[in-house]
């Protein structure tokens, strides 16, 4: 298969896709599965696991269930040692049913329903965010005695998948906070951050740190001393763009903590879901038709089995710009703008980003879209427009 270039940015997704994605494409020359399906190794999952834990030694990670909550995965993760960041009662009861100890979980979303809370403390999860006062009552009395951290506000400039300003609080209300904890019989650990999804630039991180520092400062003076900086996720997978290595992410982050905290640096934590899963999934989807708007257009409409609401909610914006495969040669390609199947209007995935396809493209031929494993399956829609979810298909071995 060659790999279509999407835009000038990647001539070498030809040669490497293929070897990278060798056992997916096997299972997918052998399966008779109707598509669109996404193809998910979790060997790959665990080689990323592994390569990012090496790039930070010390630190805990928690993998963000969100991104692809696959029991496989997740299986694959604890035997690896890897904690969890979960954002509901779903993912802590999937977590705890592939073998995750409860205290490996981290509930960390700032926005909780009091029964879930209870749930969660029941279950003997001890560690819980939280970015507001009203937050932090529910904890204190839900979940009494908990560790607790305070996720502050952060820029998503130089992001792909921006987090906005959706959660966090300020820097100031995090340290009063953290203060009310502890006098409410709560047991304040830290911070944490996130500084968008897909983030492309290592130093977006130090201005948070640098912010987090002041806030350890100002508890201490009230006697509580602070011991974990969770620096969130955000860490890149390849689509179209090269992207820096996780080494260099883990160099700007070791290099702000030493410039913002001096000898007195924190335990450090991260939440990866994208780096961890995007890069090990494969999305087999068909071309249903290849067409123009004007017999003089050069700009050919194609439209796939899989759109916006099949799981590429992320091409919102054209935000995500997918690596596409098709099966044909080297020969002659022309502009095309991408859409699903559906028939809603805004289910068109690429118009500006520049994508060319092969002019030999046509119906019923296969396409695959790379680097699918994070924020899909579990981002399509059950059944819109009539058309199912998309199932997964995990292939590997738990104890790679
Ligand atoms: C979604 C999420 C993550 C994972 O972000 P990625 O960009 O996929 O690494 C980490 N932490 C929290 C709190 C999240 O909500």
């Amino acid at each position: 298969m060659r790999a279509v270039d999407c835009s000038p940015l990647d001539e070498r997704v030809d040669q490497d896709h293929s070897e990278e994605y060798r056992r997916i494409r096997e299972f997918i020359a052998e399966s008779s599965a109707e598509t669109p399906y996404l193809v998910f190794d979790t060997g790959m999952a665990a080689n990323r696991y592994r390569r990012l834990a090496a790039a930070f030694p010390d630190t805990q990670v928690f993998y963000a269930v969100k991104a692809n909550p696959q029991p496989a995965l997740l299986r694959t993760l604890v035997n690896l040692g890897s904690s969890f960041d979960v954002a509901s009662r779903g993912e802590i009861e999937e977590c705890l049913a592939q073998g995750a100890a409860p205290e490996s979980l981290s509930y960390g979303n700032p926005i909780k329903k009091v029964g879930d809370i209870r749930y969660a403390h029941q279950r003997g999860v001890r560690l819980f965010v939280f970015d507001s006062e009203a937050e932090l009552r529910k904890l204190a009395e839900h979940a009494p005695g908990a560790s607790v951290f305070c996720r502050i506000l952060a820029s998503s400039a130089g992001a792909q998948w921006p987090l906005s300003g959706k959660f966090g609080c300020s820097p100031a209300m995090a340290a009063q906070l953290l203060v009310r904890a502890r006098d409410w019989g709560l047991n304040p650990i830290g911070l944490s951050f996130h500084v968008g999804s897909q983030q492309l630039d290592p130093w977006r991180w130090e201005p948070s740190v640098a912010q987090a520092a002041s806030v350890f400062a100002e508890v201490e003076r009230h006697g509580i001393r602070l011991t974990m900086l969770n620096v969130g996720g955000g860490f890149p997978a390849r689509y179209t763009q090269e992207v820096p290595d996780i080494g260099t992410y883990a160099t700007a982050i070791r290099e702000a903590v030493r410039r913002h905290f001096g000898a007195s640096a924190p335990a450090v934590a991260v939440e990866p879901g994208r780096y961890i899963a995007a890069e090990a999934g494969v999305l087999r989807a068909e071309v249903v038709l290849v067409s123009r708007k004007a017999h003089d257009d050069e700009t050919r409409w194609v439209y796939l089995d899989v759109g916006r609401f099949g799981g590429l909610a992320e091409t919102e914006g054209e935000a995500i710009q997918y690596r596409l495969a098709s099966g044909h040669g080297a020969g002659p390609d022309g502009p095309v703008v991408l859409a699903g199947p559906t028939c809603d209007s805004v289910d068109i995935l690429y118009q500006r980003a520049g994508y060319r396809l092969p002019l030999a493209l046509t119906s019923g031929d296969q396409v695959d879209i790379l680097a699918a494993g994070a924020y899909t399956a579990t981002y399509s829609s059950v059944g819109f427009n009539g058309f199912g979810p998309l199932p997964t298909f995990c292939i590997g071995d738990d104890n790679e």
